[in-house]
């Protein structure tokens, strides 16, 4: 049986920007990131990259961009099981972009040509990663680590299923609620 988080990028691994994280430079990991993920990994969950990042299709940075960003990341926190980016924009009518769960179904694609899904999770910073995660049968946690740290019950159309101040205290529930 395999075991699954899906991760949002931006405000859970690193630091979330208004204009985008288009560089390398731009890129601000969490001093924790990487012992929080190795603790999932340690416990042998698959993990997922699931990310928009709109900021290609908006022209502000290219793929090429994208992955110099990925590049610095991998090396920093840790391998990935699958890394899944929506590079469109809101108004591109694309099937991929959360809160859709596309992209959260293809990374649960990939995890099930290993065995069958016995746990699966998102995490995420924004209403949109809860609703996704939702729709694509996960459990959900909202971390507060984002651009938006309070919690505002009116902005979520589904509610998360925990809510922690960081992938830390996320990881902790999820080893613990497992
Ligand atoms: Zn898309």
């Amino acid at each position: 049986m395999v075991k699954v988080v899906l991760l949002d990028r931006d405000g859970v691994i690193n630091v979330d920007r208004h204009e985008y994280v288009k560089s390398p430079a731009e890129l601000e990991i969490f001093s924790y990131a990487k012992e929080a993920l190795d603790r999932l990994r340690g416990a042998a969950y698959l993990l997922y990259i699931v990310s928009n990042q709109s900021g290609v299709g908006r022209g502000l940075m290219t793929e090429s961009d994208l992955d110099a960003v990925t590049n610095k990341l991998v090396p920093a926190v840790g391998p990935f099981d699958g890394i899944f980016y929506c590079p469109h924009k809101p108004d591109d009518g694309c099937d991929c972009r959360k809160p859709l769960p596309e992209l959260l179904r293809r990374a649960l694609a990939d995890a099930k040509t290993r065995g069958p899904l016995s746990e699966v999770w998102m995490v995420g910073d924004s209403p949109s990663d809860i609703a996704a995660g939702a729709a694509a049968g996960c459990r959900t946690v909202l971390v507060t680590s984002g651009l938006n740290p309070d919690y505002d019950p009116a902005v979520f159309d589904v509610p998360p299923d925990y809510i922690a101040g960081d992938l830390t205290e996320a990881v902790r529930l999820i080893l613990t609620a497992g």
